[in-house]
């Protein structure tokens, strides 16, 4: 990897031996490594026991997550907030797992709806809930450093599974509790590509 960030450097227009970037490629490696580790992250593990059984049917939020993630058109940061809720059938997740989880899908090469669905796909995986939802909202780099669309560089995107799909209630009460900063574009359709960057060039 390394000798591909010299080859980067030069490419662009730099001298990789100048004094300043002689370590360079040993950091880009090192950061990418970080920024990508959720590749070798077994979710399962991450999870290990941390899943309860419990009599408990009331509806479970964790908001305001932060993350991190790449977009994988361009390699360029996006982050914002992630919040999650969900009714517990007879299982709970333990509530720090929450965020760890979030970690291993966002770091790796991501476009903002497939994090999204990866999140709430594996808690309904895990802990077959009455409901789960996941809101994700985010600023994109590669289109706010960049100058295009602007207007789309904050983007938002969600995940609704049962009974955020099917009651309007239960899903207002949990948007009422997170209070976005912006309204959720086609809410009741599956997540919907063209929100967030989508690499059109
Ligand atoms: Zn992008």
């Amino acid at each position: 990897m390394q000798e591909l960030i010299r080859q980067l450097l030069a490419g662009l227009g730099e001298d990789p031996r100048r004094e300043g970037l002689l370590d360079t490629p040993k950091r880009v490696e090192k950061a990418y490594q970080f920024l990508t580790s959720g590749y070798k992250a077994n979710i399962d593990q991450v999870l290990n026991n941390a899943l309860f059984t419990v009599d408990y049917s009331e509806m479970v939020i964790v908001k305001d997550i932060d993350f991190y993630s790449l977009c994988e058109h361009h390699l360029l940061p996006f982050f914002g907030k992630c919040h999650v809720a969900y009714i517990p059938s007879t299982k709970v997740i333990g509530l720090s797992k929450i965020p760890r989880m979030v970690d291993v899908f966002a770091r790796r090469l991501q476009v903002q709806e497939r994090l999204t669905n990866q999140i709430a796909d594996t808690i309904r995986d895990k802990i077959s809930p009455l409901g789960v939802a996941v809101v994700m909202e985010a600023t994109h780099l590669c289109m706010a450093m960049r100058g295009v669309e602007k207007q789309n560089s904050f983007c938002v995107t969600s995940a609704m599974h049962g009974g955020f799909r099917d009651s309007a209630r239960t899903r207002m009460e949990f948007l009422e509790l997170i209070k976005l900063r912006s309204p959720i574009p086609g809410l009741r359709e599956p997540t919907s590509a063209g929100l967030a960057c989508v690499g059109d060039d």
